[in-house]
């Protein structure tokens, strides 16, 4: 999420004393609110062309920021490039702080009741079949028990736009250009139109135009591919509320009940030129999955997951690197011909460290020079006491 208001663009990376709160912003947008007095009603009139707290993208960061905000009794506008909500995709695993965020903004429990709670991770070895780990999930974290489900996206999403006030989020209105005009933002919109705006928070997704305007670095790209899609079983589809995950001959694929009938698969590879013509549609991508499962030991309750599931018309995406992520670890901005990109996935969480069970051995990161020195070191005493 990106993050600006008067007087000027607030970056990630700023010395914390150089930026506002959330809460000192939110304090003096809620005071704006209360000048209800003569002199604040002509106020608000000459300034009646501005909105206060612009929020570009009806994404799930931006549904979440605007319903926050709401909670607190402000009042934001939303801009969303397309005409409706982009339900699509099917579902993602969602963690404890996710719900903890959940909670804090009133919907915790609805999302609750429709997933299921897991209790573990099992982790197969791809090439023998065999559990290569097994993960209680239900382990105490610092602030209590641990809470894993895998939620649906559309439920996600329509449950926070169902909790907004009406007229919060205003469709088919693309940002294309940002400029500044003392403290505010001009929003030029696709329509020729320009809408201004006190505080503008950018949650416009991968290719956000407020982080293009913010000067941020473009994001990186992991190299790894990812298809995904969503079975429905109306009695029943007899998994355990586990995720399993299968790991080795090249790839990480997931499968991860998300209620009592639907079930979610994910599946994440490094692609190369012999995946043929894989991307040309979903059909032929549902093709390649299963060809590549079908010469792996996957049980045949997982391949019927993904042969009778619905996929998406972006067959599959590319997977940008965590937040963080140190050289080595990712090849900048590498794309795949004829791949549209869409932000980031949890296709493979939680699967990064299970190598032993046959995984892809992840680059290891260039260590920094003092953890080299302590390395040469270690390596001298070493060869010196003569092991
Ligand atoms: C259609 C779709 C399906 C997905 N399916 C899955 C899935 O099944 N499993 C999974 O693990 N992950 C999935 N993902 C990825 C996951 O949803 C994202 O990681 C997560 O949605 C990121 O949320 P976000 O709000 O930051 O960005 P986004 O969800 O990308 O939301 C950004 C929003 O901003 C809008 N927008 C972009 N530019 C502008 C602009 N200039 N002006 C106005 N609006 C703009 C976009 O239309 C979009 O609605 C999907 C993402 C998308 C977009």
């Amino acid at each position: 999420m990106h993050l600006t208001s008067a007087p000027g663009p607030i970056r990630w990376g700023d010395p914390p004393n150089s930026l506002p709160s959330c809460s000192s912003i939110l304090h003096s947008v809620s005071d704006k609110h209360q000048l209800h007095t003569p002199h604040g009603a002509r106020h608000k009139q000459s300034m009646a062309a501005v909105e206060d707290i612009v929020i570009a993208g009806a994404g799930l960061a931006g549904l979440a920021t605007a319903l926050g905000l709401h909670r607190k009794g402000v009042r934001s506008l939303v801009l969303e490039s397309s005409a409706t909500l982009r339900a699509s995709g099917y579902a993602f695993n969602t963690w404890t702080n996710a719900f903890r965020a959940l909670d804090a903004l009133g919907v915790g429990d609805k999302i609750r009741e429709h997933h299921l709670l897991y209790e573990r991770l099992v982790a197969f070895s791809a090439s023998t079949g065999e559990a290569a780990a097994k993960v209680s999930l239900k382990m105490q974290g610092k602030s209590g028990p641990h809470e894993i489900r895998c939620v649906k996206r559309n439920f996600l999403l329509e449950t926070l736009e169902n909790e907004l006030p009406e007229g919060t989020i205003r469709y088919s209105s693309k940002i294309v250009a940002i400029e500044e005009e003392g403290n505010v933002k001009l929003l030029h919109m696709a329509d020729g139109s320009t809408i201004r705006a006190n505080v503008l928070v950018g949650c416009d997704g991968v290719n956000s135009v407020v982080a293009k305007w913010l000067g941020l670095p473009k994001p990186i790209l992991s190299g790894r591919s990812a298809t995904r899609g969503l079975a429905e079983y109306p009695y029943g589809h007899g998994f355990g509320p586990e995720i399993l995950q299968f790991i080795g001959q090249g790839f990480r694929s997931g499968v991860l009940p998300c209620s009592d009938t639907s079930v979610y698969w994910n599946y994440t590879w490094y692609p190369s030129p012999d995946d043929g013509d894989a991307e040309e549609s979903v059909a032929k991508m549902r093709q390649y999955v299963l060809t590549k499962l079908r010469a792996a030991s996957i049980p045949a309750e997982a391949l019927d997951v993904i042969e009778r599931s619905e996929m998406s018309d972006v067959v599959s995406a590319q997977v940008p690197v965590p937040a963080g992520a140190g050289p080595g670890q990712h090849q900048q901005g590498q794309r795949v011909r004829g791949r549209r990109r869409v932000p980031p996935d949890d296709a493979g969480a939680g699967a990064g460290r299970l190598r032993g069970a046959g995984g892809r051995r992840r680059p290891r990161p260039v260590p920094r020079r003092g953890l080299r020195r302590r390395r040469e070191r270690r390596r001298v005493r070493v060869r010196h006491s003569g092991a």
